[in-house]
């Protein structure tokens, strides 16, 4: 079947880099991408996109497929609290109070997030870890939802814990994270490729410094084998790199180069915290011109790092250091339309310079950037012979106002609440703004229903015992009548 966009501008691509094309049409053939111009050739259905901007899919790098529950938590334990802040407060567990969540809901977690994403513009996302289990329910899931997931099992050889006085210790795994590898190689050999292909393998060795070098060597070696990319979260809090500098005497960027896991299919989650960053008593060293020659890509989340109060230092600094950069939101909102604009903004704040991050480097970011750390030249493009990934953003609209160039409007004033129509593998999977394949409604509500459930029990995994209520100051006090 055959389907023709016409779009008011389509982002086109001319071999080498993003180009505007007023007026012009996108025919998608089967899967794939026919041709993008300006004529109107004939086709089976016809998408009339006047009045909007016809992007390619956008690439998300970081979406934990689970709710939101952390998220609330994630951002007020932070002020006073660093010890249960960031991820810890949900990765770093009283370790005699874990519970692992039942089946129902790690499902649900990963429907609404893997959801979410797409319905934001992401027809590609990199989930390094959600709720454990289950593995051909997730694959399934990727089935109903209808975007492209590359995903496997995170493992680790140390898990890091709290204690009842809330002060951290690693522990290392009597298994040391062996036997999780071995599931996520042959979770990986079972179903990459699913779904026509939208379902993608990645390895996931979870964190810089839970993960022993002799793991991250194997984890090399098989994703070698598997000829698939691979994903770790470094370089994303004060903790880590500590722990990592005075376990092995360099910061992470160094340490993981010497463990031979950066390369042009590495994508480091974060990478904020290096040498040199305001907040670090350390130099910078040659941290950027490794990760440059690398060709590794730095998952970027900069909405998640100013939740936390810090900034990578900075978007421009890396890039024209030559690093590669892709752009991921790690926390809700799964809007990475919004993201392009924060890591902007940032950018400049941190640098102090107001021509700084450009629209075109933060789109090329959210587009190729992704796609090119996931080895895929076919994805973020829009291209003869690229996937038929294509998002299509309502521009027309009192928030944006008269526009001049897109793009730059796009990044300034763009949500992913203006994603009108999302086509992933040549087929429309939200139309209107909703999904063409599953109910938005009902998952809505059965997540809001898990969400209570978990922030009711909340206590009973805190280290201190204290309720979500105690943990979230409300924002303004509730009348009791
Ligand atoms: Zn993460």
């Amino acid at each position: 079947m055959s389907m023709r966009i016409d779009g008011d501008v389509v982002v086109g691509w001319s071999g080498t880099g993003h180009e505007i094309v007023p007026n012009g049409s996108v025919l998608i053939d089967g899967n794939s991408i026919r041709s993008v111009g300006t004529e109107r050739p004939q086709a089976d259905r016809v998408i009339d996109a006047s009045g909007k901007i016809v992007c390619p899919g956008f690439v998300n790098l970081h979406v934990h497929s689970q709710l939101n529950v952390g998220d609330y938590l994630l951002t007020d334990v932070t002020k006073r609290d660093y010890l249960s802040a960031n991820w810890f407060v949900f990765g770093a567990p009283l370790k005699e109070k874990i519970e692992p969540p039942a089946p129902p809901a790690v499902a649900l977690g990963r429907k609404y997030a893997l959801y979410s994403a797409l319905r934001n513009g992401a027809t590609t996302v990199l989930d390094p870890g959600g709720g454990p289990g289950a593995l051909d329910d997730y694959v399934a899931i990727v089935g109903q939802t209808g975007g492209r997931v590359f995903f496997s099992p995170p493992f680790r050889s140390h898990d890091i814990f709290t204690d009842a006085e809330g002060r951290h210790y690693y522990e290392e795994r009597a298994d040391k994270g062996r036997p999780a590898l071995k599931v996520a190689v042959d979770f990986i050999k079972k179903f990459h490729g699913a779904h026509n292909g939208r379902f993608q393998g990645i390895l996931n060795p979870a964190q810089a410094e839970t993960c022993e070098p002799s793991l991250l060597k194997e984890s090399v070696a098989a994703a070698k084998e598997l000829d698939v990319p691979i994903h770790i979260h470094a370089g994303g809090n004060f903790r880590e790199f500590l722990e990592i500098l005075n376990r092995y005497r360099k910061p992470v960027a160094e340490f993981l180069a010497d463990t031979g896991i950066l390369g042009p299919r590495t994508t480091l989650g974060h990478m904020a915290i290096t040498g040199g960053h305001s907040r670090v008593d350390y130099p910078r060293g040659d941290e950027l011109k490794i990760l440059a020659e690398t060709g590794a890509t730095i998952g970027h989340c900069p909405h998640k790092c100013a939740k936390m109060a810090f900034a990578m230092e900075s978007f421009d600094q890396y890039l024209e250091a030559g690093v590669r950069i892709g752009l991921g939101t790690d926390t809700y909102p799964l809007d990475i339309v919004s993201e392009m604009r924060y890591a902007s903004l940032i950018s400049r704040l941190v640098d102090r310079k107001s021509s700084g991050a450009r629209a075109a480097d933060v789109f090329n970011a959210a587009t190729i950037g992704g796609a090119n750390a996931l080895g895929r030249s076919d994805l973020g493009r829009l291209g003869t012979g690229c996937k038929a990934d294509v998002v299509i953003l309502n521009l027309r609209t009192t928030r944006y106002g008269p526009r001049r160039d897109p793009i730059n409007a796009l990044v300034e004033y763009g949500s992913g609440a203006d994603v009108e129509t999302v086509i992933v593998d040549g087929e429309v999977v939200i139309e209107k703004g909703r999904s063409t394949r599953i109910n938005d409604d009902e998952l809505f509500a059965q997540a809001e229903a898990g969400a209570k459930r978990a922030w009711d029990n909340w206590s009973a995994r805190d280290w201190n015992g204290r309720t979500v209520e105690q943990i979230i100051p409300p924002a303004f006090p509730t009348r009791r009548s």
